[in-house]
């Protein structure tokens, strides 16, 4: 296995989607699919196969169209669900099967209502099912960070002699420390045959804000494959956010030696589509892609910046896609860098949609201090949901 590589593995459509708010079409799902293939992940989950048929479809076209990524569907350790997978993979060209079963004893007495053994057994042949379906099958004890570490043992033990090539251990719950993560995966690594022999992979939720400090940690301590989302979306507060944890990479090389597949320079354009995409953008002040990533307001850092950007940024804008030398939008702006900015966010606008689109941007600058891409993006997806309507407003005013 080759050890100075970092896979990244994008759940943005899955683990993502299934949040509040972060619903997309299968038009959508697909646009997404290829961005995020042009980024450079190396594993893209697609969806749930089972859980609708709208994911099934999802799957199967991004199986079928996109190229670069392995693509992956979960399922449970069940027969009709690792089916259901398999044959939602089946035109990619490199499928893979992401097999999941709980292994703490809350879940399993309370939700699953089975015993260890039962457990151990179930994932076992589920394991061994999918691999007859695929050669490629990533298994997660869900909820591991929980798990007595005894029992993760055997588990893993398990669905490593039935033919796993990947062990994902998720902190489902985002509960865990840096330490504990790393901790567990040490464990692993020590006393699990074979553990050296496959990919070990992290799943980490923000629930504490630790997300990407934990996914980090596991990294310096032999995970090889990080499980994450554009934005960080996912489940409640998130999973650890793609660009955060590519950012990291980079900047630190120091600690983290190691290469990836990732195109930085192309983060923020995915981050904004994803944006666009979906009913909210990354916070003003998010690490790496949120508007005020890489704004200086205070006199003394942009000094600073003017004089050597390296005082004050550890990166450069443009190196994770953020457009170099910004102009402020304000309510003194023109209709050219109106145009020039939705140009780089990727709109085209007729002069007639330009003009009520500026109409539009001038009400909000008035309103408003600062206008972020967000609200751009917002404003003329706005407009193009409400079309007809904006245009009886704007002739009858
Ligand atoms: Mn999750």
């Amino acid at each position: 296995m080759p050890q100075n590589r970092i896979f990244f593995f994008d759940t943005t459509l899955r683990d993502g989607e299934q949040s509040p708010g972060c619903s997309m079409t299968h038009q959508e799902k697909l646009a997404l699919a290829h961005s995020l293939a042009d980024l450079g992940v190396d594993i893209l989950e697609a969806g749930f196969a089972i859980a609708s048929d709208g994911d099934f479809a999802a799957i199967s076209a991004v199986a079928q169209e996109v190229r670069g990524p392995k693509v992956a569907s979960l399922a449970r350790a069940r027969r009709e669900d690792i089916e259901r997978a398999a044959k939602a993979v089946e035109k990619a060209e490199r499928p893979r099967i992401h097999v999941f079963l709980a292994s703490s004893d809350i879940h399993l007495e309370y939700k699953l209502k089975i015993t260890r053994d039962e457990a151990l057994e179930q994932a076992a042949k589920m394991v061994a099912l999918a691999r007859t379906y695929a050669d490629d099958v990533e298994f997660s004890p869900e909820d591991a960070t929980r798990t007595d570490p005894e029992f993760l043992c055997q588990f893993v033990g398990a669905a490593i002699g039935a033919g796993a090539t990947t062990i994902n251990l998720p902190d489902t719950v985002g509960y865990a420390t840096p330490e504990d993560y790393a901790g567990m995966f040490r464990i692993i690594l020590e006393r699990v045959p074979g553990a050296e022999r496959v990919i070990l992979s992290t799943h980490c939720h923000d629930d504490l804000g630790l997300a990407v400090a934990n996914t980090l940690a596991a990294i310096r301590a032999g995970a090889r494959q990080v499980e994450c989302t554009i934005n960080g979306i996912g489940e409640r507060a998130g999973n650890a956010a793609l660009e955060e944890i590519a950012a990291a990479i980079k900047v630190r090389a120091d600690v983290f030696p190691y290469e990836n597949n990732l195109k930085l320079e192309k983060l923020y354009p995915v981050s904004q589509q994803l944006a666009g995409t979906i009913s909210f953008g990354a916070a003003p002040n998010k690490a790496v892609v949120g508007a005020n990533a890489f704004a200086h307001e205070a006199g003394i850092h942009q000094h600073g910046v003017l004089s050597n950007p390296l005082t004050y940024e550890i990166m450069t804008p443009v190196s994770v896609g953020v457009p170099a030398n910004r102009m402020v939008l304000g309510k003194h702006s023109g209709r050219t860098a109106l145009r020039s900015r939705l140009h780089e966010l990727g709109y085209r606008l007729s002069a007639e949609d330009l003009d009520i689109a500026y109409r539009a941007f001038t009400e909000l600058a008035d309103r408003k201090k600062a206008i972020y891409d967000q609200d751009l993006i917002n404003l003329v997806a706005h407009h193009q949901r409400h079309e007809d309507l904006i245009s009886t407003e704007t002739t009858t005013s």
